[in-house]
């Protein structure tokens, strides 16, 4: 795999494609008119309104800001799953996501919250920390399933405050043994609730879980479109497997729930040209609604990596916040050792957290042109 000097990670799919075409056009006059009615901004918060009103002004205004808000397809198929009166509000918090990151600002919560309800895998994928032997040795303290209990704490914390959540991190989610009733705690929750598995361990009976919960999309890793392929890569995995889970699911889901507004994707990490859309899209079409690439970060171990050139910021810093397992908060997964980390939510709250002193020391260190002063960032490549 070859290493990259730079990851800019606002840009991180390196293809997305519909597979499902809903009919459902999209109607940029209707989202207008709905961006432009009181009564649907009315109540939105004020930090939420200013970030609103800046994607409006992008959308529609002709605005002449440095980093613009547009809508790109993924965005579009999520509006369409969400209800018009919450569109301003998804709008708010997608605008938070894409552009806090690139501007470096900062509110009260963060833009996105990855919650790990596992960092166990069953699966050693030759891009990822989990073939660190160091990671996984069960006596280094990083192997661990969330407690309901931290995890409903974590959703009362957030909800209302974040919009955007993955159910994932380091581990396979479906792995920890109290997920269903996880899921079961965010139904109606959240706008943009997501969970990424590697469908190995999908059941029937975490089908229904999954789409009894808030969870809005659902993304099955996958990165190749036949098994030699698939298993060079998502070593211990078995391409028929997941693809016969998939397929039950989808059955579930068409045959119990057909109303529920849920997108699927396959998701692959683009490690080599021997990975081809096309093949994805043969396999996968009828399957699921998207199929997506994203670009391949060295994950694998940045702590042996040489050290980096870059002095350009870390975008994630103003963009994601990890919980791990343990309620221990860390900026980034490239850092899953947490050698980052600024706190525990077993002693803090998530907001005093997202604005701490040492979180905010990262940040100065790299806005100061001194992410060598911060490690791993000195090592890392993402921007
Ligand atoms: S290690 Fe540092 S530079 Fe790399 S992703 Fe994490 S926070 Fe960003």
């Amino acid at each position: 795999m070859k290493t990259k000097k730079k990851y800019v990670k606002h840009d991180s799919f390196v293809g997305l494609l519909s597979l499902q075409d809903s009919g459902d056009l999209f109607d940029l006059d209707r989202l207008k008119e709905i961006c432009y009615n009181e009564k649907y901004i009315a109540k939105l918060e004020l930090n939420l309104l200013k970030a609103f009103k800046r994607a409006r002004e992008d959308l529609f205004e002709g605005s002449s800001n440095s980093a613009k808000f547009k809508l790109k397809k993924n965005v579009i198929e999520e509006i369409k799953t969400i209800q018009k009166n919450d569109i301003p509000r998804y709008l708010a918090h997608r605008y938070r996501y894409e552009i806090y990151p690139q501007t470096n600002e900062l509110d009260q919560y963060p833009p996105y919250l990855q919650i790990e309800p596992s960092s166990v895998c069953n699966f050693r994928c030759v891009f990822c920390y989990q073939t660190d032997l160091d990671f996984t040795r069960k006596s280094n303290g990083f192997m661990g399933k969330m407690t309901v209990e931290l995890f409903k704490d974590i959703i009362d914390q957030v909800e209302t405050n974040v919009e955007f959540i993955s159910l994932a991190s380091r581990g396979e989610p479906l792995l920890c043994p109290k997920i269903d009733q996880m899921l079961e705690y965010t139904t109606d929750k959240f706008l943009n609730l997501k969970i990424n598995t590697n469908a190995s361990l999908l059941t029937e009976k975490n089908c229904h879980a999954l789409l009894n919960s808030g969870i809005k999309t659902v993304v099955f890793s996958a990165d190749a479109a036949d098994e030699n392929l698939y298993s060079k890569y998502r070593v211990n995995g078995n391409l028929n497997k997941v693809l016969k889970n998939i397929e039950t699911f989808k059955e579930i889901k068409e045959r119990h729930y057909s109303d529920k507004k849920l997108i699927t994707r396959v998701s692959g990490v683009k490690v080599s040209e021997d990975q081809k859309m096309e093949d994805m899209e043969k396999l996968w079409g009828g399957l699921v609604d998207q199929v997506a690439f994203v670009d391949y970060v060295p994950w694998e171990n940045v702590y042996d990596a040489p050290m980096s050139e870059i002095t350009q910021p870390c975008s994630d810093l103003w963009r994601r916040m990890f919980i791990w397992w343990d309620g221990k908060i860390n900026p980034c997964d490239v850092d899953y050792r947490s050698q980052l980390s600024s706190g525990n939510i077993n002693n803090n709250t998530i907001d005093k957290l997202w604005q701490s002193n040492e979180y905010n020391q990262i940040r100065s260190n790299h806005l100061d042109n001194k992410r060598k002063d911060s490690s791993p960032c000195n090592k890392c490549v993402v921007v």
